[in-house]
C-alpha cells in the first residue's frame, strides 16, 4: 500500500449523485471508476483492485447494493461505503453478513462522504505501514500485502474491519490489550460506538477462525492473541 491515493469504484445507477461523488473523489486526488448496477460493478471490482468502492443499495437489474456486498465479502477485504436512501435500510447495512464498513444516507453531503473515506482509508494504512508482508498465527496467515487472511493455506472471507482487527491483535500478540485500545487502534479515536462492537466483531473471528485463533479473553481488561 503506497502514498498515492489509488482508485475508488462507484456503483450508482443516478448519474448526478455518481458525478458529484465522482468529482469530490476526483478532487483528492483519487482515479474514479463508475458503475450503473450491480453486475458491471462487480466486474469493474474484479479487475480494478479498488482501495474503496461506494456502493448504492438501489440499483437496477437482479444484483441490488446489498448483494453486490454479500458477493464482495467472499473472496474480498475491501472497504465498502454504503450509500442508501432510507434510515430503516440503515441496519441491514450495518449487518456483519452484509459487511459494510460505513454508509451515508441520502441527501448526504458529498463532502462529509469524502471525509469518511479518508477515514477508512488512512485507517488501513496506519494500520498496516512498516509491518511485515505477512504475519502468521498458528495456522493463521494474515497477509497485510493482500489484505488477507488465510487458515491452512485457505482465504476465510473477512469484512475490512475484522481484518484491520485480527491485524492489530496479531501485531500485538501476546499482550492484553483493553477493548478500549482496540476501538482506538482498529476503529480510530474518533469512533463513537460502544465497547460491545468489540465484542460483536470478535465473535465474527472466533466463527470464522476457530480453534485455530488462540485469542484469550482476559477478564475485567479485553483480549489477548496466543
Ligand atoms: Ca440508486
Amino acid at each position: 500500500m503506497g502514498s498515492e491515493p489509488g482508485t475508488i469504484v462507484i456503483v450508482e445507477d443516478d448519474e448526478n449523485i455518481a458525478d458529484l461523488v465522482g468529482l469530490y473523489l476526483g478532487r483528492e486526488g483519487y482515479r474514479v471508476v463508475k458503475a450503473r448496477d450491480g453486475e458491471s460493478g462487480l466486474a469493474a471490482i474484479e479487475t480494478e483492485r479498488p482501495r474503496l468502492v461506494v456502493l448504492d443499495i438501489g440499483l437496477p437489474g437482479a444484483i441490488d447494493g446489498l448483494e453486490v456486498c454479500r458477493r464482495l465479502r467472499k473472496s474480498t477485504s475491501v472497504p465498502v461505503m454504503m450509500l442508501t436512501a432510507r434510515d430503516d435500510e440503515i441496519d441491514r447495512v450495518l449487518g456483519f453478513e452484509m459487511g459494510a464498513d460505513d454508509y451515508v444516507v441520502k441527501p448526504f453531503s458529498p463532502r462529509e462522504l469524502t471525509v469518511r473515506i479518508r477515514a477508512i482509508l488512512r485507517r488501513g494504512t496506519e494500520l498496516h505501514l512498516g509491518e511485515a508482508e505477512i504475519l502468521r498465527i498458528g495456522d493463521i496467515e494474515v497477509d497485510n500485502g493482500r489484505r488477507e487472511v488465510r487458515l491452512l493455506g485457505k482465504v476465510v472471507p473477512m469484512t475490512a474491519r475484522e481484518y484491520d482487527l485480527l491485524a492489530y491483535l496479531a501485531q500485538n500478540r501476546g499482550l492484553a490489550l483493553s477493548r478500549r485500545q482496540l476501538l482506538d487502534g482498529v476503529w480510530g479515536t474518533g469512533w463513537y460506538g460502544d465497547e460491545r462492537t468489540v465484542d460483536v466483531h470478535i465473535g465474527q473471528l472466533r466463527k470464522k477462525l476457530g480453534a485455530a485463533l488462540q485469542l484469550g479473553t482476559v477478564w475485567g481488561i479485553g483480549y489477548r492473541l496466543d
